[in-house]
């Protein structure tokens, strides 16, 4: 028997790959973006409350209805913009099955979909999945901003979807208003979606997470992806959403039900107290990453690395060729073997094979003092050891 095709041209994941690495050398892991901190105590007791409570079967398909009255809260709060939690919400199984359920649920084979690289690796396999072909266009360095002419001859008749992801992963670029007005500005002369992907609109440090769904003419071509994941420390509730028009919702949806039927139902249920956390919680988690950030970019200039301080997300998108000429792969591998901290080689966020990715490596930073001041220890073998 042989497997489908379409399995075959894309790999597993190294981001989850190198946690499985880090764990066998006992390494230090900042490869997989999760954070080593316990999330809030409240969100905890109001999860075992809802278990409690018997809340153990099938929410709605969709999400629960508190979740999504909270969400549609946060949007109406946060960014003005006004989100009918009944028809344009879909809570999913993180944004990672949001993503591939908006994908499957709005794409054609043969449609092609605009990807700026480096980017996550997950909109690769979600456009092979349903048989789309990814474009990339590249983010240039050191500030890693995209070149609005590229953008533009990038589109092609067949071009149905940009995936602006901002805060940016693995960058830390953060999309400035012109940028999102010149994305826009171009999905509305070609009647494009724009599909964003904003797991860590929180985590910010400069600039403004702007929903492209607010700008003017853009709520109707745009699906908002987003994630509790990070904003509440609970990447293993695995809670994600798409908000889009309720045409798209309706295909969302199924897709979505087929896949999964739906989130944890008790999970849903003490999510939703998150966002009502006052805006203090808000500040005070991008506070903390601030210093995560600021204590360990220090360390790693000098070891030698160099990288655009990022300005949202919790990863450094390391250049290590003053320190290595191996390629990425090999560095990151040797670098969990001999120096004890795990990072995610570059080439992890380019299309495969391109060569661009071969001279970075992925610090996440969404760690405790302690873990991160165990790496800086050990990242001052590195000027030793090469
Ligand atoms: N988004 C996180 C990262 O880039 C976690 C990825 C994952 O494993 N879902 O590392």
């Amino acid at each position: 028997m042989t497997n489908a095709r379409r399995t075959q041209s894309f790999s597993e994941s190294v981001i989850r790959e190198m946690t499985r690495v880090a764990n066998q050398y006992g390494a230090v892991n900042l490869s997989q973006g999760f954070p080593d901190f316990p999330m809030p105590e409240s969100m905890k007791e109001a999860a075992i409350a809802a278990i409690r409570d018997d809340l153990n079967q099938y929410a709605i398909t969709w999400g629960s209805k508190k979740l999504r009255n909270a969400i549609a809260d946060k949007y109406q709060r946060g960014y003005g913009m006004t989100v009918d939690p009944e028809t344009q919400i879909t809570v999913a199984c993180g944004a990672t099955e949001a993503t591939a359920s908006v994908f499957l649920a709005l794409f054609n084979p043969g449609d092609e979909v605009i990807i700026f690289e480096p980017f996550y690796e997950n909109y690769g396999p979600d456009a092979i999945l349903c048989e789309a072909k990814p474009v990339f266009v590249p983010l240039v360095e050191p500030d890693w901003h995209f070149d609005a002419d590229l953008l533009k001859k990038a589109v092609t008749p067949k071009t149905r979807a940009i995936v602006v992801n901002s805060p940016h992963n693995p960058s830390g670029h953060v999309f400035s208003r012109s940028e999102l007005e010149a994305i826009a500005a171009i999905a509305i002369e070609h009647d494009l979606l724009v599909i964003t992907d904003d797991p860590y609109e929180y985590i910010l440090f400069e600039g403004e997470h702007i929903p492209m769904a607010t700008l003017p003419g853009m709520a109707e071509r745009t699906v908002t992806i987003s994630s509790l994941s990070k904003t509440f420390s609970i990447t293993g509730w695995r809670l994600g959403y798409a908000i889009a028009p309720p045409e798209m919702s309706v295909a969302i949806r199924k897709v979505h039900d087929f896949l999964t039927v739906g989130a944890p139902a008790p999970l849903m249920e003490a999510a939703a107290i998150g966002y009502a956390y006052p805006d203090s919680y808000y500040k005070q988690l991008a506070k903390d990453y601030r210093d995560r950030r600021d204590y360990l970019a220090g360390p790693l200039r000098d070891a030698g690395f160099t990288f655009a301080t990022p300005a949202g997300a919790y990863y450094f998108f390391a250049d290590f060729s003053a320190i290595s000429k191996d390629d990425d792969v090999t560095f990151a591998k040797w670098m969990t073997r001999e120096i004890g901290v795990a990072t995610v080689p570059g080439s992890s966020f380019y299309r495969p094979g391109a060569p661009a990715g071969k001279k970075y490596t992925r610090f996440a930073f969404c760690k405790q003092k302690a873990t991160l001041e165990k790496a800086v220890e050990k990242l001052a073998k590195l000027k030793q050891l090469v």
